[in-house]
């Protein structure tokens, strides 16, 4: 795959904390790349060295096989999305969508009023021109923050958790936008967040970020059920320990005769049952005290607290984290 934007040994440190240290990374043209980890972990530090706020300690950026070291943020062919919007309150939806192409020299009035019909069709945003941002939802002012920055074609779209601002509902319903906008567009995305689900649905890639330092690059997938560290493992989702083998709690099975024959197996007593609306936590502790959760469908719900119960999973379904056990 060709990379169209490569960060080699990337650092960045404020005096003795490194914010940022040792990253490396190749995202593929037309690939939805996910930064994810936890507050302060340097993801945002990351994004603004390769927008140009900020210049690296150390290492290198390159785009489309160009260094970027020396250029100034509006002389990169990148574009950032923000997670406050940074909209213009006084200018118009259209208007602010047509700003950034209007700074550019040699674009005819008529041709820039073209592209940004095409970008607020794009994001579904046609018959909303004259509107103000105080005019406009929550998820219209994100749509409006797309649309001005797309309208650019930059070579990468950088955006910043750009849905956190939005309540959970809308969040989702935007998430299948993004992905199905970014798929038209071809664009390269690198999107950050600190919410796992989010970047292990949007994504074709994920990279792990902790302290500064890169956990672990893959596939949604492969990093879920194949994780190479226990940050990334407990990060990711919940997980159950036995013996250094690890199990999702949605891949543990309860029964109250032998366990299948097929499978690994513990036993366990309940400790508690959680509703959480879809599904039911079993909370289980096992002979060594380690206590495992069990995520059931609500069929399978009829068991009591104090009951002994076989806790038992397909072996495909473990996993052991390197060095762990
Ligand atoms: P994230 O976006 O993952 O939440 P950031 O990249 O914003 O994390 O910050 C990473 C770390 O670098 C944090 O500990 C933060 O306090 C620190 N940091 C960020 N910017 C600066 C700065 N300008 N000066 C000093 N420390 C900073
Ligand atoms: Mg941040």
């Amino acid at each position: 795959m060709e990379s169209i934007l490569e960060l080699r040994s990337l650092s960045k440190h404020y005096s003795t904390h490194r914010a940022v240290e040792d990253v490396s990374l190749s995202i593929h043209r037309g690939e939805f790349f996910s930064l994810v980890g936890p507050s302060g972990c340097g993801k945002t530090t990351t994004l603004r060295l390769i927008a140009g706020f900020e210049h690296p300690t150390s290492g290198e950026i390159l785009l489309d096989g160009q260094p970027l070291a020396g250029l100034a943020p509006h002389q990169r062919d990148v574009c950032t999305v923000f997670q406050n919007y940074a909209l213009f309150p006084h200018l118009t939806v259209e208007q602010n969508v047509a700003f950034g192409l209007e700074r550019r020299r040699n674009i005819s009035k008529q041709r820039i009023r073209e592209e940004v019909v095409d970008a607020l069709a794009l994001v579904r945003l046609s018959g909303k021109e004259s509107r103000f941002p105080n005019q406009i939802s929550g998820g219209e002012r994100q749509r409006v923050a797309l649309a001005r920055s797309l309208v650019i074609r930059p070579k990468v779209l950088l955006l910043d958790e750009p849905l956190s601002a939005l309540d959970a509902k809308l969040r989702k319903e935007m998430r299948q936008e993004l992905k199905k906008l970014q798929r038209s567009v071809g664009i390269a995305f690198l999107f950050i967040t600190h919410d796992q689900e989010e970047a292990l649905s949007l994504s074709d890639r994920v990279a792990v970020m902790n302290k500064g330092k890169l956990e672990q690059i893959g596939a949604p997938q492969e990093l879920y059920r194949r994780p190479q560290s226990r940050f990334v493992a407990e990060f990711l989702g919940e997980v159950n320990w036995l013996n250094g083998v690890c199990v999702r709690p949605e891949a543990v099975h309860v029964s109250r005769g032998l366990p299948a024959p097929a499978a690994h197996s513990t036993v366990g007593i309940v400790e508690s049952m959680t509703f959480l609306g879809n599904c039911l936590h079993l909370e289980a502790r096992l002979p060594d005290g380690s206590y495992w959760v069990a995520e059931l469908p609500q069929q399978h719900c009829d068991f009591a607290a104090g009951e002994t119960v076989n806790l038992w999973w397909q072996a495909a379904d473990e996993f052991q984290i390197p060095g762990s056990n």
